[in-house]
Order: structure tokens, then sequence, then C-alpha cells
């Protein structure tokens, strides 16, 4: 048998070339955009005017990995509940930067609340929400004003469902005049397109920072958003946020955001993330984040928690203790990060495999850092343990679980501790 030749060549994601904003709380300075990694984001659904309420909730996004969190700020309670929430996060040690998402009344609302203007750190704006005829480009410009003289970046946040109808009514008029107009969804598309990049334009022609300004175009359809997106980035450089806007509850809403996200990722489109996942009754919030971490990780864009690895089962796995076992590593090892981020620097590469047999068991085993074959049907009632390639010893009896957990706990502290040992030396 011969090699191929020329060979496979790898899947490398690109990345689309846009300028570098900086989004700042104290010494905190997030980067999004140019070489800084894609970001997560993730949005509260407290009531704002609940600060402590809303404060504790930034706090789990946080900890669940957002490193950048937006909360609603719609009325004057909100408003002057942002500092507060603010100082309570500070108090914690919680220094995420937060975001205000504005709709209608934020030129009000960011005038009438200094306080609010300077503890929040990026100004969301919806030019289709901001205002209507000649109240429009003044209102926009009251908010854009107050960014600039807070130092602020802002985000064009056009939503499909709250598009500019002024704009698209030119759009459509323009449209009907021509030879062959476009469909609906192209016109519908260009709207998107055409009303970030004038609002971006206009936010520059006030004194705006080009790398100060991101851009977002939101649909709820997975191919608009693919459509829309690659023309907004063959047409700008600013840093563009993505999310499938309304993605749904559970399984529908990560799996619709993943086939969205992971498509323009992989052509290097999209600076930050948000995944909009409609909660299922009494999930904790986090939930969005996590699934965005996800998203990164399974594309090898960035590594936040040890990988588990493990195989389906099937009529070949034994019992549930397959399940059960994977379960409890994957929560241990998340259980962990918050500590061991930074203690152990680099655990976030560590790749784990819970295996259900022998067809497949050893070989997955061998490729991960650390991997467990369990026995299927038939086999001897033995566990070997893989460590860094190697069958290292075998696991008997009924404290499997816990044996492997602490087999995986001394791996992490001999190989990422402060003076890791060679993992040869790991017992
Ligand atoms: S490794 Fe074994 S138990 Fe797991 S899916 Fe493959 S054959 Fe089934």
């Amino acid at each position: 048998m011969q090699l191929l030749d020329p060979p496979i060549p790898e899947a490398v994601p690109a990345r689309h070339v846009t300028r570098q904003a900086r989004v700042v709380w104290g010494d905190t300075v997030v980067t999004v955009g140019g070489d800084a990694p894609v970001r997560v984001q993730s949005m509260t659904n407290t009531d704002t005017a609940d600060a402590i309420g809303t404060a504790i909730q930034v706090k789990e996004l946080a900890l669940a990995g957002s490193e950048l969190v937006r909360i609603t700020v719609n009325t004057p309670e909100a408003a002057a509940a942002v500092p507060a929430i603010r100082e309570q996060l500070d108090r914690m040690g919680v220094s995420v930067p937060l975001i205000g998402d504005f709709h209608y009344n934020g030129h009000r609302l960011l005038s009438d609340f200094p306080a609010c203007a300077q503890a929040l750190s990026k100004y969301r704006i919806n030019p289709g929400n901001v205002g209507k005829g000649d109240k429009k480009d003044r209102q926009f410009g009251q908010m854009i004003d107050i960014a600039l003289r807070y130092d602020k970046p802002v985000r064009i946040g056009v939503n499909w469902g709250s598009l500019d109808q002024e704009l698209l009514a030119v759009l459509m008029d323009a449209n009907a005049h021509r030879a062959q107009p476009y469909e609906a969804r192209q016109l519908m598309a260009q709207a998107l397109v055409l009303s970030a990049l004038e609002s971006a334009q206009r936010a520059q022609e006030l004194g705006m920072d080009p790398a100060q300004i991101l851009l977002s175009c939101k649909v709820s359809n997975v191919q608009d958003l693919i459509t829309v997106y690659r023309a907004l980035a063959a047409r700008c450089d600013y840093p563009l946020h993505l999310g499938l806007t309304e993605a749904g509850m559970g399984t529908k809403g990560a799996v619709a955001s993943t086939a969205a996200l992971a498509g323009l990722l992989q052509e290097g489109i999209g600076d930050t993330i948000r995944v909009s996942l409609t909660p299922e009754p009494n999930a904790p919030r986090s939930q969005e984040v996590v699934v965005a971490l996800e998203i990164l990780q399974a594309l090898g864009l960035r590594a936040f928690t040890p990988s588990v690895t493990a195989c389906p089962g099937c009529g070949r796995t034994t019992s549930t203790f397959f399940q059960e076992l994977t379960q409890n590593i994957d929560q241990f090892l998340r259980a962990q990060m918050p500590v061991w981020r930074t203690r152990y620097p680099g655990v976030e590469q560590l790749r784990v495999a819970v295996m259900g047999c022998i067809v497949n068991g050893p070989g997955e085993s061998k490729h991960a850092d650390i991997g467990i074959s369990l026995p299927g049907i038939g086999e001897a009632p033995a566990a070997p343990v893989f460590i860094d390639g190697e069958k290292r010893m075998t696991l008997r009896g009924d404290q499997i679980a816990a044996e492997f957990q602490t087999i995986v706990e001394q791996y992490v502290q001999q190989r990422y501790g402060a003076t890791p040992r060679h993992p040869e030396q790991v017992a």
C-alpha cells in the first residue's frame, strides 16, 4: 500500500482579520478581535433593578467561564442599580466587565445616570430601537457621545426581530425598481448588514475609534446567520460578535447554535460568541456558557476544561456503571477548574478517556493522557488504566470510580503542579 501524495491537508481554522477592541474594568482588560482568542459572552435574565440578584448571577456566569457579561438596562431603576451591581461584584472579587444592553431609551438612561455609564464597560446599541425619524440620529449620537466621554467601546447590535423599519422600507422601495428584484431573504440580509455598517460609519463620523466598534447581526435561522456574517466579514474589519438569536431550549438550542457558530468560526469569522439558550426550568443560567465553551474547545480554538472522551456505549457495555463513571469524572473535573485553573496552568489541555469495552477502549485510552477501559460483557472484571499511552495498572472491585478519580487528581498535581514531575513518576 502506498502513502497518499499529495498529503491530506489539515483542517485549520482561518482567521478573518479584524481590529482589536479593549473592554476594560479596573485592571481587567478583555481584548476582542485581532489576535485575541475568541471570547465568550453571556447575558443575565434577572431583573437588573435587583442589584444583589443580578450580581449573584453575573458571578455564576463569570465563574462558569464567561469573559464578558451583558445585563439589561431598560428602566431608571435598572440604570440606578448598575453601579451597585458593579460594586457588589468588585466586593466579591469578580472583575468581569459588564455590558449594558439598551433599547429605546438608552440615550436617556445613559445621560440621566452617569454612574451607570461609568460602571458599564461597553454599551450595546440596537440601531433598530434607537429612535424613529429625526430622533434616530440625535439619540444615536447622544449614546456615542457618552461612549466617547467615558471611553467605552460600543457594539452595534442589529437583530432581525427589531430591524430598522425605515431602512428596510427604503431598501424595499429600491428593490421594487430593480429589473430583477432580490428575494425577501436576500433583502433582509442586505438590510441587516447595511444597518450595521451604516451605524458604524455614523459612529466613526461622530469620533469613535473604529477599533472600539463591534458589530453583530443576529438572526434565528442557521443558514441566514452564515449568509449575513459572511457578507459582513467581507465588508469590514470591525470585531464581530456572533450569536444565533432565539436559539431555543435544551438540545435544540445547543445544536442550532453549534451548527451556526462552528461553521462561521471554522471560516475564521467571529471574535466573541454568545449562545442564546432558553433556560430549562430550574436549570442554571450558566448552561449557555458551558455550551459556548464546548463549541470553542471542540473546534480546537481554545481549551477551558479537561476533555473527557467517552464511547457512546452499546450492547457490549455491561451496566450503567460506565455512564456513571463518565458523568462523575466529568463533573469532578469541571468542579475543580475554578481552583485548578490558577493552581495547575495548562490543566485545561488534559485529555481523559472513559471507554466501555476492549474493542476501542485500550486504543482510545492510549491516545488520552489518562484512560480507563472498563470491562464489557464477557470480559474479565478488570479495568486497565493507561497513562501517557502505557498500561500502568488494573483496577478491580467496587472502588474503581473513586480510585480512578484519585489517579486523575495525582496525575494533575504531578504534571501541572508548581514543580511538575515527569509523567513517568506518576503512581
Ligand atoms: S468501546 Fe466497546 S462499549 Fe464502547 S461503543 Fe465501542 S464497542 Fe461499544
